[in-house]
Parts: C-alpha cells; sequence; structure tokens
C-alpha cells in the first residue's frame, strides 16, 4: 500500500529549500503533488531544421556546437553565446547568468535545443533554450508539462520532482471510482490516468487521462451537492411564517416602486417563508439592482410574524449602511433594528445582546460578530447573509443553528451563468434579479494606456471642482496583502504629495482597523474627502451617490467579475458616473477583456465572459465562493461534461441516497475527502 499523505520531503530529489517552496504551492504530501497538474504541455517532438524556423514559434532543433560558449559582460549581467549548425543553417543561442553552461556544450557533439526563435534579418536566435544530450529525453524530446510554478522552482526542477513521485505511485494507486462506473462510462483507470496526465506520450493520452479525472472531479462535486440537498429534505419542519402578514405593507411605504425582478423574487421568497419547507435560497442580482430592500421586507415578514432576523454582512462599512436603511424603513412599523460590530464598545454590546436574548431587538445587523457563540437570539427565523461569496458555507450553517430551522437567505452580486449557478449551488435554491431600477445613468467606461495620465487626472480635477468626489483602486500586487499595502501607500504619496495635492486625498486598505475604516468611509460619504485611494476593500456595496469617478490602476490584473463590481461603486447618485479602467501591457487577452468592460454593464455577460476568458480555476479562485476549488475540471470547457455527470449523480442517489451500498463505498470515500474541509472550515 502506498501512503499518499507521506510528507513530499520523503520524495526523492525534494530537499528542506525545495520542501518549502513546494508547500507555497499547496504541495504538501505525495498527494497534493501527483494531483498538481499541468497548467499547459508542450510538444518538443519533432525537431525542425534551423532554415523552416519562424520569429516567435517555440521550436525544437537538432543541432551541432560550433564553437567554445563565449561569455560577454553586459550591465552587470553576462551573456553566455553559443552558435550551433544543422545541415540547413545556423543560429545563435543566448544565456542570461549561467556561466557553469560552459561545460556542458562540446565542439562537434550534437544536442537538442527547445526554445523560442528569433529572427531578424534572416539571423536566427534561441533565447535561453533548454537543451539535452542527443540521446537523452530531459527537458526535450516529449510533450512536456508545464507547471504553474513559484519563483525559485524552475520547471525542470518539478518535472524531476514530478517524475519520481509518479515513479512511487505508479502501478499502487487504488481506484477511486467504482468498477461499474469506469467500465459504463469508459474511463482509464487510475494508475494510467495519473501517469498520462503529466507525461503523456501522445495528445490522444492525455485527453484520455483528463477525461478520466475531469469526471471523478465533477462527479464528487455532484454527489456532495445533491447529498446536501437532500439532507435539508429530510430535516424536520421549517417555520411556516403569517400568511396574515403582508409585504406590501413594507412595499407601500418605500418611497419608490419595485421593479417587476424584484417583485418576482420576493413572491418566491414569501412562498418559501408562508411553507412549512425550510427556505434555503440564492438571491442573485447585479450591484444596484436592489437586494437590500428584498431582504428588508423578507425581515418585515419574520418579525410580523413573531421571529426576529439576523442580517450578515461582510464588513463593518456595509453592516453600518445596512442599518440606516432598515432603521429608516422599518423603524417607522414599529421594528427595532440594532447593530453588532466588533467595534462598539464593551457596554453597548452587552445591553445588545441583553435586549436580543429578552427579544427587545427584532432585527440583529452586523458582520461576523453576530455568530459568537455569546449572541444569543430569543427566536431566530430568518437569517439574511449578504455577498455571499465572503462567507463560507461553515459560517452560513453557524449562524443558521442560533434558531431553530430559521429560513435562510444568501444574496450576492456575483452573478453567475443560470447553468452553472443551478448546477454549482446545487444545494439552494435560486431567485435571480435580472432588471437595474429604472432611470439609472449608464457607467461610461473608458480603457486608457500610461500616455493619458494627464489628461484622466485633469478630468478627474475639473470632476472633483465641480463638486464630485472619486475612487481610485490599486494595483493587486500577487496575493500578498503587506505587498498591495506597500502598493496603496505608495500611489498615496505621489498622488497628494504631488498630483493632486490641492485636493483632499486618504486612502484605505484592509488591513487598517475596522474604526479606522469606517472613519474613513465616514468622511467620505460626508464629502470632507474628494479622492480615495484604496485595496479592493472598497468592493463590496458602499454606497455614496456622490461619488462619481472609479478609476482603476492595472486593471489588467482584476478578473472581469471584480472589475464589475468595482464599477458599481459608482453610477449610484444623480450624476453622470465614469469608470477609467487604466492599464498596461497590450496583450490579446487584456485587450479582449477589457473590450468586454467597455461594452456591457450587464454583469452576467460579464461573469459569462469571465469565465470564458480566464478558465474557472481562476474565476472561482478569486471569488472565494466556498466552493471546492477545481484542480483540474474547466467549468466553461467542461460543461457539457458538467451535465452528463449531473445526471449520473442524480441516477447514483436515486439508487442509494446515502451511498450505504457496498458498490458505492469508493463514492463515498471520495466525497469525504474532497468535501472534509469545505464543510468543516
Ligand atoms: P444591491 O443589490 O447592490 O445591494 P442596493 O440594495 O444597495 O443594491 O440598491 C441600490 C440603490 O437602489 C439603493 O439606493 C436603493 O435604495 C435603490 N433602489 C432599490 N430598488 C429600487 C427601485 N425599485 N427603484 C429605485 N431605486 C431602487
Ligand atoms: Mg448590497
Amino acid at each position: 500500500m502506498i501512503d499518499l499523505q507521506k510528507d513530499v520531503k520523503y520524495i526523492k530529489g525534494v530537499g528542506p529549500s525545495r520542501v518549502l517552496l513546494l508547500n507555497k504551492l499547496g504541495i504538501f504530501t505525495l498527494k497534493d503533488l501527483i494531483t498538481y497538474y499541468p497548467r499547459t504541455y508542450e510538444d518538443r517532438n519533432k525537431p525542425k531544421y534551423i532554415c523552416e524556423c519562424e520569429d516567435g514559434e517555440e521550436v525544437l532543433i537538432e543541432a551541432i556546437a560550433c564553437n567554445k560558449m563565449t561569455s560577454i559582460r553586459l550591465k552587470g549581467k553576462t551573456m553566455q553565446k553559443l552558435i550551433v549548425r544543422d545541415e540547413t543553417a545556423s543560429a545563435t543561442l543566448t544565456w542570461f547568468n549561467q556561466p557553469y553552461l560552459r561545460d556542458k556544450f562540446s565542439i562537434g557533439n550534437k544536442y537538442k535545443f527547445f526554445g523560442k526563435v528569433s529572427k531578424k534579418a534572416g539571423k536566427i536566435t534561441f533565447n535561453s533554450p533548454v537543451y539535452d544530450n542527443e540521446e537523452k529525453n530531459q527537458n526535450t524530446g516529449r510533450i512536456i508539462p508545464i507547471y504553474p510554478l513559484t519563483y525559485g522552482l524552475p520547471q525542470s526542477t518539478i518535472r524531476k520532482i514530478m517524475e519520481a513521485g509518479l515513479k512511487d505511485v505508479y502501478g499502487n494507486l487504488e481506484e477511486s471510482l467504482p468498477d461499474y462506473i469506469t467500465k459504463e462510462y469508459n474511463l482509464e483507470n487510475i494508475n494510467e490516468a495519473t501517469k498520462h496526465i503529466h507525461f503523456p506520450e501522445e495528445f490522444k493520452d492525455f485527453n484520455i487521462a483528463r477525461n478520466r479525472l475531469v469526471f471523478e472531479e465533477l462527479l464528487s462535486v455532484q454527489l456532495a451537492l445533491l447529498q446536501l440537498k437532500n439532507n435539508y429534505m429530510y430535516e424536520e419542519k421549517g417555520i411556516q411564517f403569517e400568511k396574515e402578514v403582508k409585504i406590501s405593507d413594507v412595499i407601500n411605504t418605500l418611497p419608490f416602486k419595485l421593479t417587476n425582478a424584484q417583485r418576482r423574487v420576493l413572491e418566491e421568497i414569501e412562498q418559501d417563508m408562508e411553507s412549512d419547507k425550510t427556505m434555503n435560497r440564492l438571491l442573485q442580482g447585479d450591484v444596484g439592482s436592489g437586494k437590500t430592500v428584498v431582504a428588508m421586507c423578507a425581515a418585515y415578514k419574520a418579525v410580523k410574524s413573531g421571529y426576529q432576523a439576523a442580517i450578515m454582512a461582510p464588513t463593518a462599512i456595509l453592516a453600518t449602511q445596512h442599518l440606516e436603511n432598515f432603521r429608516n424603513i422599518l423603524e417607522n412599523l414599529g421594528i427595532r433594528c440594532e447593530l453588532l460590530i466588533s467595534g462598539i464598545t464593551k457596554k453597548k454590546k452587552e445591553d445588545i445582546l441583553q435586549r436580543l436574548e429578552n427579544g427587545e431587538i427584532d432585527i440583529l445587523i452586523g458582520t461576523h460578530a453576530i455568530i459568537e457563540e455569546n449572541v444569543v437570539f430569543k427566536n431566530l427565523g430568518l437569517v439574511v447573509t449578504d455577498e455571499q461569496h465572503r462567507f463560507g458555507v461553515k459560517q452560513r450553517t453557524k449562524i443558521a443553528e442560533k434558531g431553530e430551522n430559521p429560513d435562510v437567505l444568501v444574496m450576492t452580486a456575483t452573478p453567475i451563468p443560470r447553468t452553472l449557478a443551478l448546477i454549482l449551488y446545487g444545494d439552494l435554491d435560486i431567485s435571480i434579479i435580472d432588471e437595474l431600477p429604472p432611470n439609472r445613468k449608464k457607467i461610461e467606461t473608458i480603457a486608457v494606456g500610461k500616455q493619458m495620465t494627464d489628461r484622466i487626472n485633469n478630468f478627474i480635477k475639473q470632476q472633483v471642482k465641480e463638486g464630485r468626489q472619486a475612487y481610485i483602486v490599486c494595483p493587486l500586487v500577487e496575493e500578498n496583502e503587506e505587498m498591495d499595502l506597500k502598493s496603496v501607500e505608495k500611489l498615496y504619496q505621489t498622488y497628494s504629495t504631488e498630483v493632486f495635492s490641492e485636493y483632499r486625498v486618504e486612502y484605505i486598505h484592509g488591513k487598517m482597523k475596522a474604526k479606522e475604516k469606517d472613519e474613513i468611509m465616514e468622511k467620505f460619504k460626508n464629502k470632507e474627502i474628494d479622492i480615495l485611494i484604496s485595496t479592493t476593500v472598497i468592493e463590496v456595496g458602499v454606497d455614496v451617490p456622490n461619488a462619481n469617478i472609479m478609476v482603476i490602476e492595472n486593471s489588467e490584473r482584476f478578473g472581469l467579475a471584480q472589475l464589475h463590481q468595482l464599477r458599481g461603486r459608482v453610477g449610484r447618485g444623480e450624476y453622470q458616473s465614469y469608470c477609467i479602467l487604466k492599464c498596461e501591457g497590450k496583450s490579446e487577452n487584456t485587450r479582449k477583456r477589457m473590450k468586454v468592460m467597455v461594452e456591457t454593464n450587464d454583469g452576467f455577460i460579464i461573469s459569462e465572459k469571465d469565465l470564458e476568458l480566464r478558465g474557472s480555476g481562476d474565476f472561482f479562485g478569486t471569488m472565494q465562493h466556498g466552493l471546492p476549488e477545481f484542480k483540474i475540471a474547466n467549468l466553461f470547457e467542461d460543461i457539457e461534461m458538467l451535465k452528463m455527470v449531473q445526471s449520473v449523480a442524480m441516477k447514483i442517489l436515486e439508487e442509494d441516497p446515502k451511498l450505504e451500498q457496498e458498490k458505492n463505498q469508493q463514492l463515498k470515500n471520495l466525497i469525504r475527502d474532497k468535501f472534509a474541509k469545505r464543510i468543516e472550515i
């Protein structure tokens, strides 16, 4: 038996420093290693003649070394240079700072080189090609996997480590899918699939291997989600809220007319609330589509039926804003709302907890603070979580446990294509607000390069002079908060002392204390700040109608869904609003992505494009959906497989709802392995 939980440090070629690098990639065990799949592959199988090489293509050549390698010093670097030739032409190979290469090549010997061709005036150069001796196939001469990597860990190294790891497991892996399934769906066995996904001999091998691994990954997700949904059905009955309590009583007091979409979702919610089934509903709606008022109506119904409601928001800023909105409307209807965030005084907190337990508070609005153990409700009947992707499934469950089967409404402004949502949120029913309130001005969006900086800055100044306010969002620097922080501070320095020195500039970032953040947001709301420089902390739900400019620096580094969220911070008032996407680099992909942003304001279209242009790994990674990350499946490419697998999963569970049959034991283990983390965290 092979121990897949074995620490990577026991794998051949992995010393202490490499362990750290592997850990950085999330590879801790042998299992992590062999399921660390290549990002792409390069076909280094078929050599080309040098005379056939085209500029920019990646090519394998077989050539003879013509001279001894020379070294040239260039601006503090040394460049190694080697001339090679085959029957048709010669080529120059260059490397930087790799003096040890001197001894690798002997004049007159044949080598294989693989790299990117640069062809200028008929002269062929390869920059830092990889190489092998004629008879070796370490780096060239086959289909080579390319892994997503971290600094300091070259492809050739991880490839060697992977080979060693695979050698350990090949032939010893236990089949993870039941026989009857691999047979019926013609799936490759786990040993071959694992080997071929890393080192396919032909691309055909890769397709067969990938097919099996994707099937397995999607099947385990589907089974887990469907089981969750079934569990709700087995649960004891939920609350039946009063039919006599009419949501229309709130609607009539609103200063605006609800959109048709808002009415429709409210009907769906009201129906759920009146039935004896526990509501588990996801409410999707673009930024600004008016989800808050929907939550308010649901809370009204709960309270007037004799229960309490909890509203959970991801940031103190948002929670405070919700409190204001709720009080504005509901206090007149005799409903008592309170705010619980970590920033409040001990005395105030004790008072709130006391009144909550006595039932003197009807609606408690707050942040994570609501989940804490000492928060006790008298009779919690409805839980609403806002901006769901910020909360894990566990948190959702934890707050729900404070009542007896309360109804749960989960709100998100992260639109997902409907087909996907139906599948991914298999454990929730879904309502969608697909319409914005009338009279919203379209946010003018433009994408600009560096050369426009002055004009943009002048435009901002002009708008500020007219009394408007602007957000400037900083580039994301990797997934590293400290670096992000630095970039905010740096930008703040330049902007506050140079470019916008005559204006009131402030900055805000995620690492500040909640109280500091609130103070700054409060000042911004009160127009005491003209220009707010920020990280993505302002991404979620903040409402400052007077702010009409959103500048996003290095917007090429953000996902489309995220850009759309950021853009949603403006366009909330009566003024024409602008979103300025500054970007560097002119890659085809960046160009396409910016085009999407400029052309549409529709979050659903944007999320679909995002998925298409980035792949689902990124998509879900960035959005922290609380869903398992997909290691190999790509929800855009694999949508057909996903549909097929969904029906397979349903068939399996229909016959064996709890996966108790002997033949389904492997499936049960699969789900347990994969989802232990998701459900528990
Ligand atoms: P989100 O869905 O992003 O949470 P909000 O609930 O914050 O959106 O609503 C955005 C703004 O639109 C708020 O100022 C809200 O009062 C307003 N609003 C909501 N519904 C309507 C409507 N039907 N007509 C006009 N304004 C509306
Ligand atoms: Mg909102």
